[in-house]
């Protein structure tokens, strides 16, 4: 699993016991925190490639724990996904993002879609797809103004329930895209069957990106660009921190950037004032 430096210094930092202990404490505090609603979804905006205006964004949860402190989703998700509290949890998350970009929506910050991050626990739910349309329909968000994004490997875990599950989906008028593609195990083949709008590309693609030297990255990202424009696919490249990689991104045709070089997560008020100040829409 990926780790923020700070995560790992903790790691460091504590004894097993203790590791632990935190571990017990989050798992037996999920729920009970999705009723208090001790959860915050942030938001971090996607770039448009040529329009350099924000075309999109992601919401991000964050928990404000009442003892530890602000926890990562690199921390408490996995154990959500063990316990089944990602099931409360998601519906939680899937539910705000709506009203938020709903709320967008009606202030005229329109056609930004939403992009939402889907667990593969969520996917075989077999109800996890009823609720999902009941929501839509309750906060009645445009569909098209909604992206979930899914990782390779709960796609391939049952790909053929996947691709109904995405078909179904995108029949609805529901966005999906790959995350974190690259950084699976699987061949290339079975993108060519799944019906995909998006591929992000992994952060690890981007971080060592750089213009004047021997760089397989680059190599990489320029064969993923072509396979997505193939394929039908915009691609969106996350974890774009320097100026450098964003130029190489935009030259060679990269659709959407995402990182820290234009914003990092933020809570919802403070996305909002971005977008109404005109700074990046
Ligand atoms: P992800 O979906 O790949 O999200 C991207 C992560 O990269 C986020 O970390 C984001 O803050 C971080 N990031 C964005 N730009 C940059 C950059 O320029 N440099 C670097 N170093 N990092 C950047 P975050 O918010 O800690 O989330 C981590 C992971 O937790 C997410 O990875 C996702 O797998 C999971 N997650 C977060 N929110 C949710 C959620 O609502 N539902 C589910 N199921 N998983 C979530
Ligand atoms: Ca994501
Ligand atoms: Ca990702
Ligand atoms: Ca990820």
């Amino acid at each position: 699993a990926k780790q923020t430096g700070g995560d790992r210094s903790m790691i460091f930092t504590q004894s097993i016991q203790e590791q632990i202990e935190r571990r017990k404490l989050i798992q037996q505090s999920l729920l009970q925190a999705v009723e208090d609603q001790e959860f915050e979804l942030y938001y971090q905006p996607k770039i448009g490639g040529l329009s350099r205006r924000v075309c999109g964004y992601e919401a991000l949860v964050r928990w404000n724990h009442p003892t530890l402190g602000m926890l990562s989703p690199v921390e408490f998700i996995p154990i959500a996904e063990e316990s089944g509290a990602i099931l409360p949890l998601g519906d939680w998350i899937f539910e705000n993002a709506c009203r938020y970009a709903k709320s967008l929506n009606d202030i005229g910050l329109i056609d930004l879609p939403v992009a939402i991050n889907v667990s593969a626990i969520q996917l075989s739910d077999p109800s996890w797809l009823d609720r999902l349309m009941l929501t839509i329909d309750k906060v009645q968000l445009p569909p098209h103004l909604i992206e979930l994004e899914l990782t390779e490997s709960q796609l391939l875990t049952d790909i053929e329930n996947s691709t109904d599950i995405i078909n179904y989906i995108r029949s609805r008028g529901i966005k999906v895209a790959l995350d974190d593609f690259g950084t699976g195990y699987s061949s290339l083949s079975y993108l060519r069957n799944l019906p995909l709008d998006t591929l992000k590309i992994d952060r690890s693609f981007v971080s060592h990106l750089q213009e004047d030297q021997e760089n397989y990255d680059l190599a990489i990202i320029k064969a993923v660009t072509t396979l997505a424009k193939q394929l039908g696919m915009a691609l969106v490249a996350e974890g774009v921190e320097q100026a450098t990689q964003e130029r190489i991104l935009r030259d060679i045709g990269c659709d959407q950037l995402q990182g820290y070089l234009y914003s990092k997560p933020i809570p919802a008020e403070e996305f909002l004032e971005l977008c109404l100040k005109g700074l990046i829409h």
